[in-house]
């Protein structure tokens, strides 16, 4: 069996959902990932941002507006009379949620189920589309068995044996349907799998029903060499390996979820990436399998936090570096890109929350500096192989652009620089213009 995910622009509109009706049902039986309709979640992000701020009309307001919306949707996506029903129905259920968990206290658990709603509804009308157009088809609650554990981390065990007893209580279909984002925590609570999680969604389905290949349906006939949101002259890549793309997807291509690939590659499953707009076009595939030699392509990671330490402690000293990470490791806080001289390290973080603490953490070890707003370009290809003078084309191609941090060696197939945020786009447009194939 296949699962296929479809992004919020693929199901964004009526057309669109009757697009993606069509470019299903060809007999297969399969399982379909959906995401909101576009722009829903981040009207529920914006209403929960209202709530936070107890700015209660605002949100209210924004409430009714989207319900609105929605009755529009329904009013047009169906023809029986009884559809149209069911339609209101799921959406009324779906807006009395909303409404009731922004009438008391609003902490992080209102906003997680506010945010549940707009899957809830797209998969709640599409099911009912397929339905009215004689589709055997059946829905699957993502809540009823996508978990994460107290760390937040994506529990496959769990998801496996849950998706299994699942699919056997709602029966046989040609066509599944179910909820991509959303989840249950290790408290029971609806939580998700983070902003674009309806691909990792996909790809943890995928492996846990050891499917036959992973296909995410988007707006984009697959994985560009560059950013196209930033640089014009970008270009489709035929192939990548799990390796490559969980580079590039974790260093900011917003194209894919930074986990995706990781559960398709622990079971080996093509992941092909492709666009909803022109079906015919073969997209991305994603597999174990390296191809091509040289720079393949680029990502750009914003919000990224550099952290110098300085200590002549550190002069032929050993340990350093330990206790260093060991802050680092005690506040929960990843770090991406690393480097050293003998008396300073250099290191970034994307995940603030416990900066502070941090700070006067190493403050103990020596001079700090901090540099805010930064942005991590990550170069992937088989950039260490064979063929020597790679990392000179890099730097050359990167004349004039203040580099920070540079990470070469890491990996085979990675260097990364660091540079200002407001030097991103000079950057991908220099590496487009110097290094990349277009
Ligand atoms: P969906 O809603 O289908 O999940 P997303 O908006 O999350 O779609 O991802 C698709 C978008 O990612 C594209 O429209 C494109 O603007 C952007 N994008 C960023 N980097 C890349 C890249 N390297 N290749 C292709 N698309 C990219
Ligand atoms: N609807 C969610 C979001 O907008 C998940 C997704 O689209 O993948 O982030
Ligand atoms: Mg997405």
């Amino acid at each position: 069996m296949k699962v296929l995910k479809f992004g919020g622009t693929s199901v964004g509109s009526v057309e669109n959902m009757n697009a993606v009706m069509n470019l299903i049902t060809d007999g297969k039986k399969k399982l379909v990932v959906l995401s909101a309709m576009s722009g829903t979640t981040n009207a529920l992000v914006e209403i929960s941002d209202y709530l936070h701020k107890k700015n209660k009309d605002v949100a209210r307001a924004q409430i009714g507006k989207l319900e609105l919306q929605y009755k529009e949707v329904v009013s047009n996506l169906f023809k029986e009379e009884a559809r149209k029903k069911e339609g209101l129905q799921i959406i009324k259920k779906c807006f009395e949620t909303i409404r009731q968990e922004a009438s008391g206290a609003f902490d992080q658990t209102n906003e997680q189920a506010i945010l549940a709603q707009g899957e809830l509804m797209s998969t709640g009308l599409f099911t009912q589309l397929m339905l009215e157009n004689g589709y055997n088809t059946k829905l699957l609650p993502a809540l009823d068995f996508m978990r994460i554990d107290a760390e937040k981390s994506a529990d496959l065990h769990a998801i496996t044996v849950n998706i299994e007893k699942v699919m056997k209580e709602v029966g046989d279909a040609d066509y599944y349907i179910t909820q991509g984002f959303i989840c249950r925590n290790d408290k029971d609570e609806i939580d998700n799998l983070q902003r674009g999680g309806s691909d990792y969604t996909a790809s943890l389905i995928g492996a846990a029903l050891y499917a036959e290949e992973i296909q995410i349906w988007t707006d984009i006939d697959g994985f560009h060499n560059n950013d196209p949101r930033y640089v014009s002259n970008t270009k489709k890549i035929e192939q990548l390996s799990f390796n490559e793309t969980a580079e590039l997807a974790y260093f900011g291509a917003k194209i894919l979820h930074p986990q995706t690939v990781l559960p398709a590659k622990l079971h080996n499953i093509p992941v092909r990436l492709k666009n909803t707009m022109n079906p015919s076009d073969p997209g991305t595939l994603i597999t174990s399998e390296t191809s091509g030699s040289g720079i393949k392509a680029v990502a750009a990671k914003d919000g990224i936090t550099a952290i110098k330490v300085r200590s002549d402690r550190m002069l032929m000293a050993y340990g350093f570096l330990k206790s260093i990470f060991e802050i680092f490791e005690f506040f929960k806080t990843p770090i991406d890109m690393i480097s050293t001289s003998e008396v300073a390290v250099s290191l970034t973080i994307d995940n603030t929350s416990k900066l502070k603490d941090i700070l006067k953490e190493l403050k103990e070890y020596g001079e700090v500096l901090v540099d805010e707003e930064q942005t991590i370009i990550c170069i992937v290809g088989d950039i260490i192989g064979e063929e020597r003078g790679f990392a000179s084309k890099v730097f050359n191609a990167l004349e004039g652009i203040p580099i920070r941090m540079i990470s070469y060696g890491g990996s085979r197939h990675n260097i990364s620089v660091l540079v200002p945020t407001a030097f991103k786009q000079k950057t991908l447009q220099a590496i487009s213009d110097n290094l990349l194939e277009n």
